[in-house]
């Protein structure tokens, strides 16, 4: 695989080197990566300029080509970029390998929107006087991703700003830089012309971030990771009123009301809380579950949660895989001890433990837990499942709204008018009712509050990289 950056169409060395790439499961070196800085971002940032004009020129239909091109690659290749993501990010096989699809949707998705960026005219206030509204590409296009979706966070990104016209500068985070590498291989594959797509991979984050924050060429940065670097951005972007799209931390709220269907809210709940090991800014954080069906929901639920297997996300029977890192590892631990030195009751799971270098924590379930716990009022990213007793749907609500995050929220209920009245009382960007997996390529996705800005994804998901502009004619 390559170890060096991609610039202007060609693959080129770092100065610096490379840095190496190791697997959260076992700690072994996997691969090396371009270590890029700021002198080669600037490179970037000027070849995705010079790229600028031509791309942004061709019909949607000729920059649609390219992404269906790149989306079928993607899906030839899906077993391989499967592979290559549990490799460096440690999620079980079939989770990277449903992430692929995931990923590789949003190419299809935004070929398509791409095609459908509509103007309006607009009755004027006299005669002669003509009045139209265009949507343009915003131009150059700064994108850095986290690490626990590879492959998918790259092209949420990427399929929009590219089908609206703008060429990019990607990079994706020093953990799993592999995956990026492979998407750019793609792209060069699928005849991509030069300096449309740029990475930069590299271990100084706050340089190559510097840098593309600092440059007046670069229009628009779109960010998904810590609320604290998305504040720093913020900052950075000030200067020159960058535009920005960010995606930051949630602290997902769970909330079974007592005519839930259980099967659905068991099922909903392990699939939102469990998934990538508890390792997505969506995970369910937090579950509130009311009186009446409190225990039995405790019980079906550690039922489930005990069939669930750790280990290396390639051996058989996988469903959690290891943390990223032992940061991760630390926070995860901290947050249940924490719970259990104030009173909470540990149902199942509670382990944690470091095999051949890889960092494991047991899929955990707690009971007892109350709002003075770290663990609910911090996102943990992790495997654990903490339950609050409520006696209402109102106080459930209450609890749910009571933080400063607002991006994915889950409820349970058989009841028309309680779902609805829920969903409407909750002030998150996405909402589950009965339903523990909502994204989705053609829905919009992001948060309220301090959970980010914008929205990647549905036909909402390409208006970031356009800017509007109203033509008043006369006549
Ligand atoms: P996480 O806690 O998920 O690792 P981060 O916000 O640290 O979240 O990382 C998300 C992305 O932000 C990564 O690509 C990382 O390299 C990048 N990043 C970290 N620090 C900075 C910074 N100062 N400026 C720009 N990007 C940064």
């Amino acid at each position: 695989m390559e170890t060096r950056l991609f610039i202007n169409g060609t693959w080129k060395k770092a100065a610096n080197g490379t840095f190496a790439v190791k697997n959260p499961a076992n700690n072994e070196e996997i691969g090396q990566a371009a270590d890029g800085g700021a002198d080669e971002t600037k490179e970037a940032i000027e070849a995705a300029e010079a790229a600028f004009p031509s791309w942004s020129h061709r019909t949607a239909g000729d920059r649609a080509s390219y992404l269906k091109e790149i989306h079928r690659l993607m899906m030839e290749k899906q077993d391989e970029l499967g592979e290559l993501i549990t490799r460096e990010m440690g999620k079980p096989l079939h989770e990277a390998k449903g992430e692929v699809a995931y990923a590789a949707s949003f190419l299809e998705w935004f070929a398509e929107e791409g095609r459908r960026i509509y103007g309006d005219t607009i009755p004027a206030g006299s005669p002669d006087k003509r009045m139209m509204v265009l949507h343009q590409p915003v131009g150059v296009t700064a994108a850095i991703t986290p690490w626990n979706f590879p492959q998918a966070m790259v092209t949420r990104k990427v399929a929009p700003a590219l089908a609206a016209g703008c060429p990019v500068v990607l990079k994706p985070a020093e953990d799993t830089p592999l995956s990026a590498v492979r998407f750019a291989e793609i792209c060069e594959e699928a005849g991509l012309p030069d300096g449309v797509f740029n990475l930069i991979t590299g271990e100084d984050a706050a340089a190559i971030g510097g840098e593309l924050m600092g440059s007046q060429a670069v229009r628009k940065m779109t960010f998904t990771g810590s609320t604290g670097v998305g504040q720093t951005l913020m900052e950075q972007g000030a200067s020159d009123i960058k535009k920005l799209s960010l995606e930051l931390g949630g602290h997902a709220p769970v909330i079974v009301l007592d005519d839930a269907d259980m099967e659905k809210a068991v099922d909903g709940t392990v699939a939102s809380k469990f998934r990538n090991a508890g390792q997505t800014c969506v995970c369910g954080n937090r579950i509130y579950v009311e009186e009446a069906i409190h225990d039995t929901f405790v019980d079906r639920l550690k039922e489930e949660v005990e069939k669930l297997q750790v280990g290396d996300g390639f051996a058989e029977g996988t469903s959690v895989g290891p943390m990223i890192n032992k940061e991760g590892w630390d926070k995860v631990d901290r947050h249940v001890k924490d719970a259990l030195d104030k009173g909470a009751e540990l149902v199942t799971g509670g382990r944690g433990w470091e095999e051949n270098g890889g960092w494991f924590y047991e899929p955990t379930i707690l009971k007892n837990v109350t709002s003075d716990m770290i663990i609910m009022e911090e996102e943990t990213f992790g495997p654990v499942a903490p339950i609050q007793k409520v006696s209402s749907d109102e106080e459930a609500v209450r609890h749910a709204n009571n933080s400063p995050f607002g991006l994915a929220s889950y409820f349970f209920t058989e009841s028309m008018s309680r779902g609805v009245k829920t969903a409407e009382g909750l002030e998150f960007g996405i909402v589950g009712w009965n339903d523990g997996r909502p994204s989705a390529a053609q829905a919009p996705f992001g948060g309220w509050k301090q959970s980010g800005i914008g929205r990647e994804g549905g036909h909402e998901g390409i208006k970031p990289f356009l800017e509007t502009k109203y033509i008043s004619i006369g006549l």
